[in-house]
């Protein structure tokens, strides 16, 4: 039995240390089946993985497939071009359709915050949200969190001790507001930073401090998260006055790295705008792990994939 409480995986936003250490564990295994010649381990052959993607994505989508394929699921890639979204179907009917063939997971990426919690009330499938608008993005937060705990506290099960800073567009970022959650659950500390402009009102209430420098969030820290602008949501005015300016107060470059800890790590979730939030050196440089992230993903993607549809999951309401 895996004992895992969740039915679906909607946001980070109360979960337990549990429930975190759980997925990370299990992802411990997965990581090191990946590094091997045969990556496979087939404990949901029988199962079907649909990928529902209603925006953009490169590494979440092939990661979702990937780890789906490796457990020997069928996985089902959406496509909505070629969907009858585009004919004005609603999500919830595109669902229900998708549900009707018995998919034993669906896995959806959305622009609207609390897609995923809206589909998962109409559907049988378990639901992953790989994205609701500015929200959540758990499976990140989750990776993020694994990645974090193997650099920075190998052995250990949680991050307490650690500093972590989350810099850059606070206000359309799922990405911050999972990794926030996830790290404050493992017992970090975790402090944001972004132009006024940039962090929601009550952003604090998370569980993390908030600044309007980087300067001060970034000193002594172990680890930095980059987070990416986000044009695409972006309405009305410009947030910020130019990317040269933009660049140059809150982009990591050589002179904010030296206020890091000197053994720190670089992270960011990718796409990376390169030469805006983060400097192409320091992206490909020794602290970057942001291809590990990637790495992690798949790892993760298993673990949540497993104790959802695995044998021993538990199919609480
Ligand atoms: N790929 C992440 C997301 O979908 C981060 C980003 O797009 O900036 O939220």
């Amino acid at each position: 039995m895996s004992g895992f409480r969740h039915r679906h995986v909607l946001g980070l936003e109360g979960w337990s240390r549990d429930d975190v250490l759980q997925v990370l564990d299990r992802a411990e295994r997965f990581h090191a089946l990946n590094e091997g010649v045969v990556k496979k381990s087939p404990s949901l052959r029988g199962r079907t993985v649909i990928n529902m993607f209603l925006e953009p994505s490169t590494r979440t989508r092939t990661s979702f497939e990937l780890a789906a394929k490796r457990l020997g699921a069928d996985a089902i890639n959406f496509t909505p071009s070629q969907s009858s979204t585009v004919k004005g179907e609603t999500l919830l009917d595109t669902a229900r359709n998708l549900q009707a063939m018995h998919p034993d997971v669906i896995v959806l990426r959305h622009s609207a915050s609390g897609a995923a919690a809206s589909i998962a009330r109409h559907v049988e499938a378990a639901i992953i949200n790989a994205g609701d608008g500015t929200h959540e993005h758990p499976s990140q937060g989750l990776l993020d969190c694994a990645t974090i705990r193997r650099h920075k506290r190998p052995g250990a099960r949680d991050l307490a001790g650690l500093t972590v800073a989350i810099c850059g567009d606070l206000a359309h970022s799922r990405v911050a507001r999972s990794d926030v959650h996830g790290l404050g659950i493992l017992g970090a500390k975790v402090r944001c930073a972004a132009p006024r402009t940039m962090i929601p009102v009550g952003f604090e209430a998370l569980g993390c401090e908030v600044f309007d420098r980087v300067e001060p969030a970034v000193e002594g820290a172990d680890v930095v998260i980059m987070l990416r602008i986000q044009k695409e949501r972006a309405q009305g005015p410009s947030l910020y006055p130019n990317n040269r300016e933009y660049s140059r107060y809150f982009g990591l470059g050589p002179r904010l790295l030296e206020l890091l800890a000197d053994d720190a790590i670089v992270m960011h979730p990718g796409p990376v705008n390169r030469g805006l939030e983060l400097d192409p050196r320091i992206a490909d440089g020794p602290r970057s792990v942001i291809l590990d992230q990637v790495t992690w993903g798949v790892a993760v993607r298993m673990a949540l994939l497993e104790l959802l549809a695995g044998d021993g999951s538990v199919a609480a309401p």
